[in-house]
């Protein structure tokens, strides 16, 4: 029997109605009575880290939940971790970064609607996210949400009350969970980790592009963050209808040690900084990174990730284009 380790840490799968709404109230042994047959089928505990609706979940708790993975690593075959979907792609990322190339799968799902309502998809979420642990073919970090599994750098929540909350953005699904069964689109070889981090800065944030943002705004954000990601429009820019006020802020930050990343607020396909001349401008002049293929998630992530190992640029650099668990799809020409 494979033995598995529940890790509890709220979200609405786990919520009631408290007096002022929906919050997290079950625990992890109470989330396991609405799903008696998992307990029959495989030999399961549970932990409970934190509970938490995911959108107080902070850097300081993605590290919790990587610590608790860390600590039973080598009991338990694999790991679900019961989550808030609003913030679960962030979570799903850091633990891709915080614990690499894992043979033993770390399945993140959840629930659009409490395991105690009468229509609730989180039982069915749980059996397939159990399933899927204790599949011998399953490895790394994803999110199995409505039949889909996700690898962990690639998910985005695109709905906020259907049941298909998740899709895996510019990257195939992993595989499907039908009755209990997985199909799989990517066979997976068995990794040759795990590899543990357990250093974050979280002193990373986003800004989204909006016509005629000020380069004020970055000022603001550059007194307080170590890096920033900017959401630019289409394949990435940074306007300069200012008189060049934004680029030259921009400049400060590199001058300062600080890091500005471009990504793009369009949901798929991600940059490419080079075909028009705001973009390129500020890539040849700037000293910024680009995401290309990254989800802005994932940037942001990574780029906490990074900045909890170095501050060096050339280091950040080169850990930046490092593709991990395949947040950064290769392709020929890209950096020359
Ligand atoms: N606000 C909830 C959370 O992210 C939403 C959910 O779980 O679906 O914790």
């Amino acid at each position: 029997m494979k033995k598995l380790l529940l890790i509890a840490t709220g979200g609405t799968i786990a919520s009631d109605h408290g007096t002022t709404g929906l919050t997290p109230m079950l625990d992890a042994g109470a989330l396991l009575k609405h799903v008696p047959k998992i307990s029959e089928m495989y030999q399961v505990d549970a932990v409970q880290p934190v509970n938490l609706d995911s959108t107080n979940m902070r850097p300081c708790d993605w590290l919790t939940i990587a610590g608790s993975i860390r600590k039973y690593y080598s009991a338990y075959d694999g790991f679900v971790v019961a989550h808030g979907t609003d913030t679960m792609a962030y979570t799903a990322s850091a633990l891709s970064y915080l614990i690499q190339l894992s043979p033993k799968p770390i399945v993140l799902t959840g629930a659009q609607k409490s395991i105690v309502t009468e229509d609730t998809d989180a039982r069915i979420n749980l059996y397939d996210a159990f399933a899927y642990a204790a599949d011998p073919g399953s490895h790394g970090v994803s999110i199995v949400f409505d039949g889909r599994v996700i690898t962990g750098t690639r998910a985005r929540k695109v709905r906020t009350k259907s049941r298909n909350a998740f899709e895996s953005v510019d990257f195939p699904n992993l595989a499907m969970v039908r009755d209990g069964r997985i199909f799989r689109y990517i066979p997976m070889a068995r990794p040759e980790g795990p590899f543990f981090s357990d250093a974050i800065d979280a002193s990373v944030a986003s800004v989204k592009l909006t016509p005629g943002i000020g380069a004020n705004v970055f000022t603001a954000l550059r007194m307080s963050l170590n890096a920033l990601v900017v959401e630019s429009f289409g394949v990435g820019g940074v306007p300069n209808s200012d008189g060049g006020a934004l680029v030259e802020e921009i400049k400060k930050w590199r001058e300062e040690n600080k890091i500005v990343a471009v990504t793009t607020q369009v949901p798929y396909e991600g940059s490419d900084m080079g075909v028009y001349e705001v973009g390129r401008r500020v890539l040849d002049e700037c000293g910024v990174l680009e995401s290309y293929t990254m989800t802005p998630e994932t940037a942001v992530v990574k780029l906490m990730w990074i900045l909890g190992k170095t501050r060096d640029y050339d280091e950040i650099k080169r850990l930046f284009y490092t593709p991990v668990a395949n947040d950064l799809l290769m392709h020929t020409g890209y950096y020359e």
